[in-house]
């Protein structure tokens, strides 16, 4: 069915069209990379509220990243102007979406960061003598709460079949319970008990009437029943995604959930597009060869932009020469010193790009240092996505536990961090009271002022003006109401996914750095993808690699590109190279160029 009314502004294919208008039940928009899914979903939005009239209070948008979220409020903010309450809207993750749910239910909790957990699953393996680390254990609870069985398995080979699996979580659970905190996964599982034995307060359905949901490939089973139950007295369920883009294996999500969701609901209206505005022929032919090698139909995809540059394939003797090859390629692109290397080279520098324009993705974080440290040298600014160094410095870390102590009373684990990491004082005596000093000087505070005012009379107390990473946490409080507010949004992670810098958005030219994960939904006119090499990508743990979500990732990574995709490997190349279509594919050596005139010469000696 379709709404008759006004033509949504943007402009739209047909197809994108009828799903803007369809009001349908449930809807699903499947379909390939850079096909205009997203850019449909928010144009859905728009058409709820202006043309169907639909009150921002009724609709849950959800996406996967807070990037994601504050990129489409900042769209349907720009479109609507100040005529609508956009405030009312919701837009957010999963997680903050509960998040907010369980604070309108009144639910009295406060969220544990990773520090928390790590020093609670320490706890429980100490004392139940369980050998393996933090982390191990952390992931499997996570698995165990998102619904996968298969941490039993796991648990019963690392520790041996005599230790207490259910006891293990029980235990964890309780610690974290004695402290009323609640970690990521628990905002889920909470909000899903509280509706489904109905004790959810009247009225919480209406926000979730109309529910959009971004990437749903990558949905786990308890966020697929958390969508079932939001909406199930609903107007509409709009889901988009692209099974071939599901990277989320590992933490229980299976692409599966589109079946699923048929099967739920047979009246499902299915929609395809198969134009592709993003990239260029010859990157959307060389993703679709190496997706071509997962098993599911035909990939067709119409390429809308004209033929550009041939994909290109550099490999280098060493990681380092990989490094040293892109950080060299971006100065060329950017028009920085290696310019004059793209003559010799034959490369056609079709226009300058400036610094955001490039992003370098790889496979693990860890790979990100050696790049560092590359474009460092050259003098190219870059970001790190999801990572905000600042907020790691010992000032921030123990400021922030201790505003956390503030929120929350029975927040052991705060006041040990807060104690160590801002009162280093011989005897724990004198440092316990400095802390009970400054809590009761502070504690009424952190209810009554506005965190920008609060934040500079802590600086003030602690003598920490002069700090620059405390002045950048200081710079971020403008955009809270309240303290807690702020303390949230920095446990969620919201504050190191926004890139914001000062106390203004990040608009800052500069190259991002992130991992294949971290890419999702994201384009840029030039993608690097670094470290194709055996081991890594496909990656592989004990000797083996789940290939076809390897596959994906990889095909992630490579569709991300608009104009220029740039591959880079070293050592014992991956095996993903050999499905690359070599009619669109160039291959050169990293190396090539290492005794050109380009000024600065980098070798292995700088970084020792
Ligand atoms: P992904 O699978 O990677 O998430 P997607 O299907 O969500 O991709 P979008 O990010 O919505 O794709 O769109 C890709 C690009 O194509 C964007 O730059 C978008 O503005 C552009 N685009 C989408 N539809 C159209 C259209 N009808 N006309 C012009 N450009 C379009
Ligand atoms: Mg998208």
């Amino acid at each position: 069915a379709e709404d008759s009314g006004i033509k949504p502004a943007e402009n739209l294919n047909e197809r994108q069209e009828q799903a803007v208008r369809s009001v349908e039940r449930t809807i699903a928009v499947i379909a390939g990379h850079g096909t205009g899914k997203t850019k449909t979903l928010i144009s859905h939005l728009l058409y709820l509220l202006e043309v169907r009239k639909v009150k921002p209070s009724e609709i849950t948008a959800v996406t996967f990243t807070n990037q994601a979220a504050g990129e489409m409020r900042e769209r349907v903010k720009k479109q609507l102007g100040r005529a609508r309450n956009v405030s009312q809207l919701q837009i957010g993750t999963f997680h903050s979406v509960c998040l907010n749910f369980l604070k309108a239910q009144g639910v009295e909790f406060s969220l544990a960061d990773d520090m928390s957990t790590l020093e609670a699953a320490g706890i429980v393996l100490e004392q139940m003598d369980l050998r393996m680390t933090p982390k191990q254990f952390l992931r499997l609870v996570s698995l165990e709460k998102s619904g996968i069985d298969v941490n039993r398995e796991e648990f019963d080979l690392q520790v041996g079949e005599e230790k207490d699996w259910k006891a293990a979580v029980q235990f964890y659970q309780n610690i974290l319970q004695e402290q009323d905190m609640m970690d990521f996964d628990d905002l889920l599982l909470e909000t899903l008990r509280i509706i489904e034995q109905k004790k959810a307060a009247l009225g919480w359905e209406k926000s979730f009437s109309y529910l959009l949901v971004d990437e749903f490939q990558d949905i786990s089973p308890v966020q697929y029943r958390l969508i079932r139950v939001w909406n199930q007295n609903g107007r509409e369920l709009f889901v988009i995604g692209d099974p071939d883009q599901s990277i989320y294996g590992f933490r229980g999500s299976d692409a599966a959930c589109f079946a699923r969701l048929a099967e739920d609901d047979p009246e499902l209206n299915e929609i395809r597009l198969v134009e592709n505005y993003r990239s260029t022929p010859s990157i959307i032919d060389a993703a679709t060869a190496v997706i071509s090698h997962n098993p599911g139909g035909l990939r067709l995809l119409t390429a809308q932009k004209d033929e550009g540059a041939p994909v290109r394939l550099a490999s280098a003797g060493t990681e380092m020469g990989e490094a040293i090859f892109i950080a060299k390629e971006i100065n060329r692109l950017t028009g920085g010193i290696g310019m004059l290397d793209a003559q010799e080279l034959g490369v056609e520098r079709s226009q300058n790009r400036g610094f955001s324009d490039i992003a370098i993705l790889y496979r693990t974080h860890r790979q990100a240092e050696l790049l560092e440290k590359c474009l460092r040298t050259e003098g190219i600014p870059y970001v790190i996505a999801g990572r905000e160094d600042f907020l790691m410095e010992d000032e921030v870390r123990g400021s922030i536990a201790f505003f956390k102590c503030l929120a929350n009373p029975k927040d052991e684990f705060s006041k040990k961090v807060s104690l160590k990491l801002l009162w280093k004082l011989d005897k724990n005596v004198v440092a316990e009271s400095v802390f009970d000093t400054m809590y009761q000087k502070f504690s009424p505070l952190y209810r009554k002022n506005r965190p920008q005012k609060f934040i500079d009379t802590w600086m003030k107390e602690m003598e920490f003006e002069e700090n620059t990473s405390m002045k950048r946490l200081a710079g971020m409080t403008v955009f809270y109401k309240t303290m807690s507010e702020f303390a949230e949004a920095l446990s969620l992670g919201v504050e190191s996914d926004l890139k914001r810098c000062g106390s203004k958005k990040y608009t800052g030219e500069a190259v991002t750095l992130m991992t294949l994960h971290g890419a999702k939904g994201l384009e840029f006119p030039v993608a690097f993808i670094y470290g194709l090499r055996k081991g890594m990508l496909p990656f592989e743990k004990d000797g083996k690699a789940d290939l076809e979500e390897e596959r994906r990732l990889f095909y992630v990574g490579m569709t991300r590109a608009q104009e220029e995709l740039i591959l880079t490997t070293s050592g014992e190349e991956s095996e993903f190279l050999k499905e690359l279509p070599m009619d669109v594919v160039i291959r050169e050596k990293a190396d090539k160029r290492k005794n050109t005139e380009s000024g600065k010469q980098m070798n292995l000696f700088d970084f020792m």
